[in-house]
């Protein structure tokens, strides 16, 4: 079986991933807070991580990994936003216009990533849906002197667990006193206490409670829907083996963006270990990299972003940016540039160009993942390693290797297919004279975008006979190729991988029509 390495925040090395049972990988990823389109930002660590998925299914078997992301359906932007509506003039209350928000942007979430090739996870609850393990959740902690209650506010005491506080981040709680430029609410008995649960209005979105009507804090939201989805729910149906049951509570990968780590996911560890008196919570915590823009993070707040339904409404397809994302890796920030989409979009025309002649069903693997080269996977399992397994990618292009192309798309969410059909199109409008490059081929400025495109045919015929005569040992079917196209004035020029088709001056295309 393939080791994957996975670089763990907890430990700041890269490890091999072992999960605790094999047959049942788990994994949890903070989802978006649903009051607004996704930027492109949001869709980074949806891209990461849905190759990691794919991976691990790869590896372990589709039916042996559970991928859980959550949708943040309560909290104060959404609130906001619903504010700003009736403010307007929007009809409904509050309540309304906020769960009408939370119910369009989901459904546009999932639209904008699915365009991105991203599979839906198994599980995508909503913090809505969990209020009373949340509630359950709080009365534990107060009950194991972790949290405490004060004017309607549930408060996680950081002092309570202050020793493992900070770790996953590499801070201590006292550093973060120091740092700390917040107010302080007058009832938090540390600063850095923070907040599990706050009253709501009676018009803001609220549940009764032992505290009042209120409303959950962020953290505590991950840290109850984890625990159902990948604990408890697997324990009552008896689905959890003897070694998940002898690590309780704990499952294998929490990921997220690493804007996330401090304090988001800091406070879901102090939560979700405290309320279960253990020390570990997920075991490897993977964190991707910031989407940039001119050298600051992409995000809302300050204003720098644009949506992935602008991209897309521009005309730039979901492929183009998910081929961007993978270039980099998820542990290194990138910046969304337009030369690099149009590098994207002119590999992508090329790979429909060669996954697009006849014969690429016959050479497509059955079996999804069934050709997959062990240099292009040993890659990916080297913590996903996307830039080099694009690089295979890009070699199995230009020697036009057909079933290990389709088979190494097919594991980084590319359907085969849908480039085909989609990127054939942008084919004579977007490479124009390049056309060949990557099957070696060199067309001149003044050739016609048409016999362009032939070109790339005879190019790859070319090296498709020439593969089947160095099997065969016969190459007169090569020969006779040949000799039409040095008839038609083009020169062959042979590398061990490629083929260049060169016009020389007397090219003569129409010599080539009844090839
Ligand atoms: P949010 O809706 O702000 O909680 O973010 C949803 C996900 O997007 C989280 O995993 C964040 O870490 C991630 N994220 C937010 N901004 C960026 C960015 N500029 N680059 C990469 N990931 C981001
Ligand atoms: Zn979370």
């Amino acid at each position: 079986m393939t080791t994957i390495k996975l670089h763990n925040t907890k430990s700041r090395t890269k490890e091999d991933f072992v999960p605790i049972d094999p047959e049942n990988v788990r994994m949890y990823v903070c989802g978006p807070t649903v009051y607004d389109r996704a930027h492109l930002g949001n869709a980074r660590p949806v891209v990461v991580f849905d190759v990691l998925y794919r991976l691990l299914r790869h590896v372990f078997g589709a039916e042996h990994v559970k991928y859980v992301r959550n949708f943040t359906d309560v909290d104060d932007k959404i609130n906001a936003t619903a504010q700003t509506r009736k403010e307007a003039g929007a009809a409904g209350t509050l309540e309304e216009l906020v769960r009408e928000r939370t119910e369009e942007t989901i459904d546009w979430y999932l639209k904008d990533m699915g365009a991105l090739g991203a599979m839906e996870p198994n599980h995508m609850p909503r913090a809505t849906q969990y209020i009373a393990q949340m509630i359950a959740m709080n009365e534990d902690l107060i009950a194991k002197g972790h949290a405490y209650a004060a004017e309607g506010h549930v408060l996680f005491a950081v002092d309570s667990w202050k020793e493992h506080y900070g770790k996953l981040s590499g801070r201590s709680v006292d550093d973060m006193i120091a740092g700390a430029r917040v107010e302080v609410a007058p009832y938090k008995k540390n600063p850095m206490d923070f907040v599990l649960w706050k009253p709501s209005t009676d018009e803001q979105p609220g549940w009764d409670s032992p505290w009042g009507r209120g409303r959950p804090g962020w953290h505590i939201e991950c840290s109850a829907m984890a625990e159902d989805l990948l604990w408890k729910q697997p324990l009552e149906r008896g689905l959890l083996s003897e070694a998940a049951l002898a690590k309780p509570h704990t499952f294998d990968i929490h990921g997220g963006g690493n804007d996330l780590m401090f304090p988001h996911h800091e406070n879901e560890i102090a939560q979700s270990c405290c309320a279960h008196g253990d020390d570990t919570f997920a075991n490897y915590w993977l964190h991707n990299e910031m989407l940039q823009v001119e050298g600051k993070k992409m995000s809302k707040s300050l204003g720098n972003f644009f949506t992935v339904r602008d991209l897309l409404d521009q005309g730039v397809p979901g492929e183009v940016i998910r081929f961007v994302f993978l270039q980099t890796h998820y542990r290194k920030p990138m910046d969304w540039t337009e030369k690099k989409a149009k590098e994207a979009r002119q590999t992508l025309t090329k790979i429909a160009q060669v996954l697009g002649r006849p014969g690429l069903e016959k050479n497509r693997p059955n079996q999804s993942f069934g050709e997959l080269p062990q240099e292009f996977l040993s890659a990916l399992a080297d913590d996903l390693n996307t830039p080099l397994a694009i690089t295979h990618v890009r070699k199995y292009l230009k020697n036009a290797q057909i079933s290990e192309l389709a088979a190494a798309l097919e594991i980084l969410g590319f359907a085969p297919e849908r480039i085909v059909e989609k990127f054939q199109q942008f084919h004579m409008t977007t490479l124009g004279s390049n056309i060949g490059a990557n099957v070696g081929l060199e067309v001149s400025d003044n050739v016609s975008e048409r016999i362009a495109e032939t070109l790339v045919e005879l190019a790859l015929r070319f090296q498709e006979l020439r593969s089947d005569a160095m099997q065969t040992k016969n190459f007169s079917e090569l020969d006779d190729f040949k000799s039409v196209l040095v008839n038609a004035g083009l020169e062959v020029r042979m590398s061990r991988d490629s083929v260049e088709l060169v016009p020389a001056s007397d090219f003569d295309s129409s010599k080539l029509e009844n090839i």
